[in-house]
C-alpha cells in the first residue's frame, strides 16, 4: 500500500496479469470515496471524468524502496507516503 493505494507485491503493479489481480476498482472506489462534494462538482464542472475501472494500470515498479522497518518510500527521495512520487490521483485524473 503506498498512500493508501494497493499494488501488487511482487511486481508493483495496479493490474498483474502474472498475479491476476486487478486493484483500480478498489484504488478508484477509495479515490472518489476520499473526495468531498465540492471536490466532484469542481471537476464536473470542468468536464473532467472520474477515472473508470478500465483506465491504463499504474505501475510503482522502481518507484519506491521498502525501509528495513518493512514502510515504502520513494526511490528520488527516500520519502514515506511522497507527495510527489506517489500523486496517484494526479496521475489517473489526468490520464
Ligand atoms: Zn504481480
Ligand atoms: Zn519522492
Amino acid at each position: 500500500m503506498l498512500r493508501g493505494w494497493c499494488f501488487c507485491e511482487n511486481h508493483g503493479l495496479e493490474y498483474c496479469h502474472s498475479c491476476a489481480m486487478d486493484f483500480r476498482i478498489g484504488n478508484n472506489y477509495r479515490l472518489q470515496d476520499n473526495m468531498t462534494e465540492e471536490q466532484l462538482e469542481s471537476l464536473a464542472d470542468q468536464g473532467i471524468d472520474l477515472p473508470d475501472d478500465d483506465r491504463r494500470p499504474l505501475c510503482v515498479d522502481g518507484v519506491y524502496k521498502l525501509l528495513p522497518c518493512g514502510t515504502a518510500a520513494c526511490v528520488a527521495h527516500s520519502a514515506v507516503g511522497c507527495e510527489r512520487c506517489f500523486n496517484f490521483e494526479r496521475r489517473v485524473m489526468d490520464d
